[in-house]
């Protein structure tokens, strides 16, 4: 049987340890009781509660909380002892969240539905993920309000460099041991996020929020819990990198393990599987069993694909619990064997109705039309032809609505607008944009644009222009001249958001040199760079259109470049644009092309089956068909 807890007990952050000491101390029992104890965990749900693509306004049995719910509830009937966390990324991610976000739409209950629907499935804690901040810190501290279970953060600090959430929890729970006996157990919970969210939404947090490093954050909070608590658990809503160390790590979940007193560690914000061929074994990664440093982790995918599971053994000695063993696994809500999706679990009525109004008011909203497309718009060319329409689309409206706010003192300066896909087929076949001629729908520009970033402009020098479209093209792998068999042209751990396109100038891409390594380095894969057919100076001034994302990460170091900051979204611009135009044709020039290579070699990459109506166009392209996992392997001849 599952053994609810009958007593919770939270005592929360700076007050845990004088209200702990005021607890008896368990009585210590015998030796050798043993509990197994089963932890869950939910990530990056990004406000897929339901089992819909809003972007497709259909049905999508490979994501929704509302299948995570009905593992839940199989997962702890089949344990004695469990408890479920939250990783974070959690009110932020789809047009639901988008809707709830606008002004005047925020439930008349003031409970967010993504919440709401958790605080029905009995979570014990959560922490919260970089992503929580896109809509402003109102939105958030809203949303946290109507949450039912405890939420920490170490590393969410307020100007002083205090802890605005509580940095770490201790939950008091009994359960029950393999002889029957009931133990009261104190669970320690710390939660970490990236601190880049400081340049992320420096927008919305400057001067209001700081961050700070994980593992520092750690060190400093771990110890005092760590005497406290019987089980350290680890919230880390971060990556799993195993690069030299340097500090202020986004992916910082492998340094994490290695801190002494961490017994557990949930990560995510990668969107990854782990364990699972998503990660490699090497040293102090077991990709296999699911450990970071021997210590047992988990990633459970993105937008409710899998629930992470970790089953615990805990043994008692001496008075003190110790994990004796232990194993790792998640659990996906639907399989996909080639084309075919097979759901593994059914919907969790209880999650259906908690998001219901929501969930009908954001369809309505989806739906309205706003103009109409003269062609289709897809984005299946984007990374392999400089003329793709939805980034032609997206860099079109940028123009349209920055060109005119931008600074008097910056007029004649020559304005170009970069943007990079979204949606290319990283996270399963059917991730692309495929909008098709006619009537286009608010859930259209929200498959185009899929981010909630706001417009911003900075000026560059023609040398920083190079440089910004050296790191774009380290997107792709080097290919060498010299062989003949087909080589894969695109580096799957390089994110296609990284791949930026500057509509505006021309140049070609030599994927023979090396890609860039750090911000500086000798090599050069940008040729030709020309404005208007005219090579550009090193010292020439640009402005360049782009989100508030790509300006703070990239000119962190100098904010100064940062000429404009609009305070409209991307997508609320394409929208206005649409409205504004009515009838869209796209206008799609080759902004860039791959640099001639002075031998014939084959380059392949995978992509959708329908992708092929779009790809044939392009000269020496050939599908090879099935690639396995629902994507078509493509090659492209290039000389
Ligand atoms: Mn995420
Ligand atoms: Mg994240």
């Amino acid at each position: 049987m599952t053994l609810r807890p009958t007593r919770r007990i939270i005592l929360q952050g700076a007050a845990a340890s004088g209200l702990a000491a005021t607890l008896a101390a368990p009585a210590l029992a015998a030796d050798g009781a043993v509990i197994k104890l089963r932890l869950l965990e939910t990530s990056d749900l990004h406000t897929f509660v339901e089992d819909y693509d809003y972007y497709r306004d259909q049905k999508d049995e490979t994501v929704g909380l509302t299948k995570i719910a009905t593992l839940v509830r199989a997962a702890r009937k089949s344990a004695r002892n469990s408890m479920l966390f939250d990783n974070g990324d959690t009110i932020q991610g789809n047009p639901l969240a988008d809707f709830v976000a606008q002004p005047g739409n925020f439930p008349a209950d003031g409970i967010h539905p993504t919440i709401r629907a958790m605080n029905g499935m009995g979570y014990d804690a959560a922490t919260i993920g970089n992503h929580e901040f896109n809509y402003g810190l109102a939105l958030l501290t809203r949303a946290l309000a109507g949450a039912n279970f405890p939420i920490c953060s170490a590393n969410y600090l307020d100007e002083a460099g205090a802890p605005i959430l509580p940095a770490t929890l201790i939950l008091e729970r009994r359960f029950t041991a393999e002889d029957g006996t009931i133990h009261p157990l104190k669970i320690g919970v710390i939660g970490f996020l990236p601190p880049q969210i400081i340049d992320w939404d420096r927008e919305h947090l400057a001067g209001r929020v700081r961050s700070t490093d994980i593992v520092e954050a750690a060190h400093q909070h771990v110890p005092a819990l760590r005497a406290q608590v019987d089980l350290l658990v680890a919230l880390s809503h971060s990556g799993i990198s195993t690069l030299p160390r340097q500090g202020g790590e986004e992916n910082a979940s492998f340094y994490l393990a290695a801190v002494p007193g961490i017994d557990v560690i949930f990560t995510g914000h990668s969107h990854k599987v782990f364990p699972g061929p998503d990660y490699a074994s090497e040293y102090g990664v077991d990709a296999e069993r699911g450990t970071l440093n021997g210590i047992p982790a988990v990633m459970p995918g993105f937008w409710g694909s899998e629930l992470g599971v970790i089953d615990l053994t805990l043994a008692q000695s001496g008075g003190r619990w110790t994990v004796a063993d232990f194993t790792v696994s998640t659990q996906p809500i639907a399989m996909r064997q080639d084309r075919q999706v097979t759901s593994l679990a059914a919907n969790d009525p209880a999650v259906d109705a908690a998001v219901a109004p929501e969930h009908a008011k954001t369809l309505a909203w989806i739906r309205e039309p706003i103009g109409t497309l003269t062609q289709p718009v897809t984005s299946y060319t984007a990374l392999v032809s400089g003329a793709d329409s939805s980034l032609a689309l997206v860099n079109a409206a940028q123009l349209w609505y920055a060109a005119p706010l931008l600074p008097t003192a910056l007029h004649g300066l020559p304005v170009l607008s970069a943007a990079a896909p979204f949606k290319e087929g990283y996270q399963s076949p059917d991730n692309y944009i495929e909008l098709t001629a006619g009537s286009i729908a608010i859930k259209d520009v929200a498959d185009l644009y899929m981010y909630p970033n706001t417009i911003a402009a900075v000026r560059v020098s023609g040398t920083e222009l190079a440089e910004w479209l050296e790191r774009s093209a380290g997107i792709f792998n080097r290919i060498d001249p010299g062989n003949p068999a087909p080589q894969p042209l695109l580096n799957p751990h390089v994110p296609s958001y990284s791949f930026d396109v500057i509509a505006g100038l021309t140049y070609q891409i030599d994927i023979t040199q090396p890609a860039r390594r750090g911000r500086y380095g000798d090599a050069r894969r940008i040729v030709n760079l020309a404005y208007r057919g005219v090579p550009v100076a090193p010292s020439q001034a640009f402005i360049v259109i782009t989100n508030n994302y790509r300006a703070d990460s990239a000119f962190a170091q100098n904010p100064a470049a940062v000429v404009l900051r609009a305070p409209d979204q991307v997508r609320d611009v394409i929208t206005r644009y649409i409205l504004a135009q009515r009838r869209i044709t796209v206008a799609t020039p080759e902004i860039w092309s791959f640099a001639p290579i002075g031998a014939p070699v084959t380059v392949s990459f995978e992509s959708a089956p329908q992708a092929a109506r779009y790809l044939s166009a392009l000269p020496g392209l050939t599908s090879l068909g099935d690639g396995g996992d629902g994507y078509t392997t493509y090659t492209l001849q290039l000389a």
